[in-house]
């Protein structure tokens, strides 16, 4: 049977170039950041329609009629999905460069973007389970919002990088997490603003078919201070600075 990766390959990859040329919302999307007024909500966005124009791609060329056996074997699952995820990657962690750019010029910040490294781990993990399915049918969901998840998460590792980075620095980030659409029980518990010394562990991750928003300001780009021990006589007292100031905790339920 002859190789049908590089022409599906060309196939998506023109489809693909086509779509995101036509989209409204990469547009708008565009349009914010030239007007320096993007955020990560934009990157969020931009993320997902980026994640759908993929995945509806998938759906509209793979199917278990062109594959050998009706099965997605792993070198077959392998070499479709490592370029265009990673595809997806480049292009997110371009446009969450630019919001954080933005963000850092408007705090007063002189410090580079961080840009995220590629997760290939959840890529091997989709590459890993659908070529493990006998039948394409029975898999080929996770062709669809797992994508976008995937797209999703590159913005929250582009946060997290940049956070992680600006703490290091001695900035105070914050970091927002908003319910977007009807949120289940667990991202209602996560939902809030936090300081970053004391992110939930789970702050970063979704659930498939999670909306939810992160969200992050460098704040007024002014370096901690910790007070002195002439403006803090009281003995064994907690340093201050951790102290978060109006940060909302998560409703607890
Ligand atoms: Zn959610």
């Amino acid at each position: 049977m002859a190789d049908i990766v590089p022409e599906l390959l060309e196939l998506i990859s023109q489809k693909f170039d086509e779509r995101t040329v036509e989209s409204q919302k990469l547009k708008t999307a565009v349009e914010h950041l030239m007007a320096n007024e993007a955020t990560y909500v934009d990157a969020n966005n931009f993320a997902i329609e980026v994640g759908n124009i993929l995945s509806d791609i998938f759906e509209e060329t793979i199917d278990a009629s062109v594959l050998p056996d009706g099965r997605m074997y792993y070198n077959i699952a392998d070499r479709i999905l490592n370029p265009t995820m990673a595809k997806n990657h480049e292009l997110i962690t371009g446009y969450a460069m630019d919001v954080q750019k933005n963000l850092n010029k408007k705090a007063g910040l002189h410090l580079k973007p961080q840009i995220p490294e590629l997760n290939q781990s959840r890529i091997d993990g989709i590459v890993n389970r659908i070529s493990s399915e006998a039948d394409f049918d029975v898999i080929k969901w996770i062709l669809g919002d797992p994508i976008v998840t995937f797209s999703q998460s590159v913005v929250d590792d582009s946060i997290k990088a940049n956070a992680d980075f600006q703490s290091r620095a001695g900035l105070q980030p914050i970091i927002t997490r908003k319910l977007k659409g009807k949120a289940c029980k667990w991202c209602r518990a996560l939902a809030g603003a936090y300081d970053y010394s004391e992110l939930p562990k789970e702050i970063y991750q979704r659930h498939d078919n999670c909306r939810c928003t992160i969200e992050y300001d460098p704040g007024d780009g002014k370096r901690k201070t910790i007070p002195s021990r002439k403006n803090n006589p009281g003995k064994n007292k907690k340093i201050e600075s951790r102290k978060k100031i109006g940060i909302k905790k998560p409703a607890e339920n």
